[in-house]
């Protein structure tokens, strides 16, 4: 399985990052629709899309206004677009606005609340709920030939047991690390993660690959998150997240 990193940055775009949005080829689906979902035509196979949104949050959800350009390159059958019901509703309410992107893009709108599992195609996803400001879900994806994948980002982090027990042993764990260790106050009050909670939940829940994503658009060195500390206390290979990047699991 693969999937391109289309847009690693948090918040805003920055020189060499767009804002979240991945995409795997293989299933047809892109995890958040951020500003990276522009580059999504070269890489579409198939015929249909299925988003998966975290949040509502701009940095996940402005690239749904660029559906249009992205079908006139690339046409598609069927888009559909899932999340919690309450964003769903507020994207169409206030992105879809008449007086700030007046076209509506012809795609399906698909609550998850009452959905503790759902198919999409050959590939399982479950969610979980998340601490941010407003809130966001964890998704879980899991396929036939055994491969499983948990993509959380904005979030503070969750230890608990019985979330580190629903992303256990994956064969990619993606998460996000917004900030460093000395901002660690600053990320628990804006609903996101640092470095050592990172590494707290990489050590306990074993996953195969890290992929450290939702990148603070300040840091342009190539160590923004000191992914050291992260690697010392897991085995998996631990990489940041670049747009154009390519990871096998
Ligand atoms: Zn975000
Ligand atoms: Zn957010």
């Amino acid at each position: 399985m693969k999937i391109h990193c289309l847009g690693t940055a948090g918040y805003h775009p920055n020189e060499s990052r767009q804002t979240s949005c991945y995409y795997l080829p293989e299933s047809g689906i892109a995890l958040d629709a951020g500003s990276g979902i522009y580059r999504l035509p070269e890489l579409l196979t198939g015929q249909s899309l299925d988003i998966l949104l975290s949040h509502a949050h701009l940095d996940h959800t402005v690239g749904l206004t660029y559906l249009l350009d992205i079908i006139a390159i690339h046409p598609l059958e069927k888009i559909r677009i899932w999340g919690e019901s309450a964003k769903l509703e507020a994207i169409r309410e206030h992105l879809f606005h008449p007086l700030i992107f007046p076209v509506c893009p012809d795609a399906s709108w698909n609550a998850i609340d009452d959905l503790d599992t759902f198919t999409i195609g050959e590939t399982k996803v479950s969610w979980r709920r998340q601490q941010h400001p407003g809130g966001s879900v964890a998704y879980r994806l899991e396929w036939a030939n055994g491969k499983r994948l948990v993509y959380s980002t904005d979030t503070t982090g969750d230890t608990s047991a019985e979330s580190l027990n629903w992303c256990r042993e994956v064969d990619l764990l993606m998460h996000e690390c917004y900030f460093r260790n000395e901002a660690a106050s600053w990320a628990e009050e804006t609903g996101h993660s640092w470095t050592d909670r990172v590494a707290e939940i990489a050590a306990l829940s074993h996953p195969k690959k890290l992929l450290l994503t939702h990148v603070n658009p300040l840091e342009h060195g190539a160590n923004p998150v000191e992914t050291e500390l992260i690697q010392n206390r897991n085995k998996a290979e631990t990489l940041i997240a670049e747009d154009g990047m390519e990871v096998s699991f």
